[in-house]
């Protein structure tokens, strides 16, 4: 059985059971929040249990890090859509404790872009039309850096409105444990 047959089977079986019913909900967050975090494997259903959200309560945007690194990016306009058309008031960037964007090696990532079989002519031909690696796959040096760093690209977009908080916090990846690094409330 494949992995992805394994979650069809899984999958039929949930709808037919109507196991659905309890996460019936709209697209509009009632707890009137997005947050930015990590895609983090331990934070899937230990963020939202520790934050006590449930289907329907936020709109969660995730990728590596929580890092925003384009104003005009794809998780910034996720942002701003959530915060435009679907009601979001505040924005949580939530970074947590040994993320694995602390001190990414990206010469070793190259390094395995080479051994997954991607030629080196694929790779000149990229860094010849001005994609830098280092700074394309770059991290952080803490958590608490890349999450100071995509509060700030947040709090200071020409899009976002003044009135809208926006706070940075590290969550423990074991406990769950939240630490506001950032007060959004002190910058509106
Ligand atoms: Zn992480």
């Amino acid at each position: 059985m494949t992995i992805v047959s394994s979650f069809l089977e899984f999958n039929k079986q949930f709808v037919e059971q109507k196991q659905y019913e309890e996460y019936l909900t709209d697209k509009y967050p009632d707890k009137k929040i997005a947050i930015l975090t990590c895609m983090d494997t331990r934070l899937v259903e230990l963020l939202p249990k520790a934050l006590n959200l449930r289907n329907g309560d936020a709109k969660i945007i995730k990728n590596a890090g929580a890092i925003l690194t384009q104003p005009f990016g794809s998780a910034m306009r996720s942002i701003l859509i959530a915060i435009y058309e679907m009601g979001a008031q505040e924005v949580l960037v939530i970074g947590h404790t040994n993320c694995g964007m602390t001190n990414l090696d990206t010469g070793k990532m190259v390094d395995k872009f080479r051994a997954g079989g991607i030629s080196d002519a694929v790779l000149s031909t990229l860094e010849n039309s001005g994609i830098r690696m280092e700074r394309f796959l770059r991290g952080f040096n803490s958590p608490e850096e890349g999450v100071a760093h995509s509060v700030k690209i947040i709090r200071n977009h020409p899009l976002i409105p003044a009135h809208v908080p926006v706070h940075g916090f590290i969550m423990d990846a074991e406990t769950g444990a939240l630490e506001m690094i950032i007060d959004g409330y002190e910058n509106v």
